[in-house]
Formats: C-alpha cells, structure tokens, sequence
C-alpha cells in the first residue's frame, strides 16, 4: 500500500524541515498561508499509535513553528491540531500535526484556502521558516 507521507519522506522533496524522528512540509491545499504538517518519519496511522517520544519532539517542533508564524507572519492566533480517523477528518493515514497560523480578515484577503500553494508562496514560506527554525 502506497503512503503519500512514507514517499515524501524517502524521495525528500518538498521537506522543510527534518528532524531526528520526524519531519515537516507545507500542506497541500492549505487552510490558510503558511499551514504546514508536523510528521513522524516512521509510519504510524495516528497520534494513538505514535511513540510518546515522538509526539514530544513533534510538539516541540510545532511550537517552534508556531512561534515563527506569530513573529514573522504577524499571525493573530495558531491552531495545532491532529484528527484521528476518518469521522474526524484524517485523510492520510499517517500520523501528522497540522499547524495553522489565523490571521485577521484584512490580513492576505486574496490567500485562498485549500487551493495549492504557488512556487512563489512556497519559497518565500520555505526561506522564512528555515531561516527561522533551520535544523
Ligand atoms: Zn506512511
């Protein structure tokens, strides 16, 4: 069975950041500008499966992200969430933390959501965030 996360991680392109046990890369179709994924390297279907250690490190990592998303995108508040199972909304079934920044309405009024990324977002996000957490 073929698992969009196990592939990011073997062929590495689009990963951001990689850590010891985990990584991260932007979302697909984001909710709002700058929403990435916090996602252990290992396979696990959900947060339920996943090592405690794991899912520390991850945290730590999201809350670096998010502090990045609060000091360098003037982000308003950040949900960190994790849905487990498809009634909860999990798509792919391999654990991973969404961090989201909000902005206010007046903020990126022309960001639409879950539409995909263009090149030029996806740089400009990518250097600020390594510029910001690096590894
Ligand atoms: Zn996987």
């Amino acid at each position: 069975m073929e698992c969009v996360f196990c592939k990011i991680y073997e062929n590495g392109d689009g990963v951001v950041i990689k850590k010891q046990d985990h990584f991260v890369i932007f979302d697909k179709f984001p909710a709002s500008l700058g929403h990435m994924l916090v996602i252990p390297s290992k396979h696990y279907r959900n947060l339920l499966q996943t090592p405690q250690p794991t899912i520390d490190s991850m945290m730590a990592t999201a809350k670096e992200i998010g502090k990045t998303f609060r000091e360098k995108l003037d982000a308003d508040g950040i949900k960190v969430v994790t849905n487990i199972e498809r009634p909860a909304g999990q798509m792919i079934m391999h654990t991973h933390i969404h961090v989201i920044p909000r902005y206010l309405p007046h903020k990126h009024p022309n960001f639409e959501p879950h539409k995909e990324m263009t090149e030029l977002e996806r740089e400009r996000m990518h250097k600020l965030i390594i510029k910001a957490i690096g590894d």
